[in-house]
């Protein structure tokens, strides 16, 4: 099998992540994608951050009905710091002999080297898929001076400039600014009806 590894904070899960991951399947021939949720991301360790029960819940209701993709639990299930050559290294352990695909927004590309031991990331990595994201420009011939190990495993995809951001979707709730329609009507629906990022 073909998996791809979707890892990210989902604080709230938005219409990007699925379009994206979406892409990633087809484009990259996944056969499912396993989406990682973090409890506590290395590089968001300053950031306030929803608590993992809201986060799992959100990201259930967002992937109801999606039968590629499915919730991992490899971060949930061990202590932190969770680190993504680690979730790596298990996923490899748990899915011998399958095709582990990182997939990743062209942010964390840009941010490659200041992740966790990243030369032994990419290397746990047997492709890493990079889709574009808006206002994260990246300099690769930098970046592959840094991680000699990155260019062979490197797979652009061919994904839309979608400008929507966690971030920018809890601002929204949190200033009364429209939101429902950057997210999946079940995740705006629980939002709403739980009174959350206000
Ligand atoms: P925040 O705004 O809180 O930092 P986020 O929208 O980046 O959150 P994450 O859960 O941190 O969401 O992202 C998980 C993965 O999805 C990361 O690899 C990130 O680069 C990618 N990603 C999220 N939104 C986009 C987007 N609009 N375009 C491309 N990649 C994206």
């Amino acid at each position: 099998m073909r998996l791809g590894i979707f890892g990210g904070t989902f604080d709230p899960p938005h219409l990007a992540h699925l379009i994206l991951a979406d892409e990633c399947r087809y484009q990259l021939e996944l056969d499912k994608v396993l989406w990682v949720l973090t409890p506590t991301p290395p590089h968001k360790l300053t950031q306030d951050i929803s608590p993992l029960e809201q986060r799992l819940a959100l990201l259930q209701a967002a992937l109801t009905g999606e039968a590629a993709f499915v919730i991992s639990r490899v971060d949930i299930d061990r202590p932190a710091p969770h680190y993504a050559v680690d979730s790596m290294r298990i996923l490899h352990r748990d899915y011998p002999g399958d095709t582990l695909v990182y997939l990743m927004g062209g942010d964390s590309l840009r941010d490659l080297p200041t992740w966790h031991t990243p030369r032994d990331f990419i290397t746990a990595c047997d492709e890493i898929g990079v889709m574009r994201r808006p206002g994260a420009a990246v300099d690769l011939a930098e970046l592959e001076r840094l991680l000699p190990e990155l260019p062979a495993r490197l797979r652009w995809v061919n994904t839309p400039l979608i400008e929507i951001s966690a971030s920018a979707v809890r601002q929204r709730i949190r200033t009364g600014a429209p939101y429902r329609h950057y997210l999946p009507p079940p995740v705006a629906e629980m939002i709403a009806a739980r009174g959350w990022y206000r």
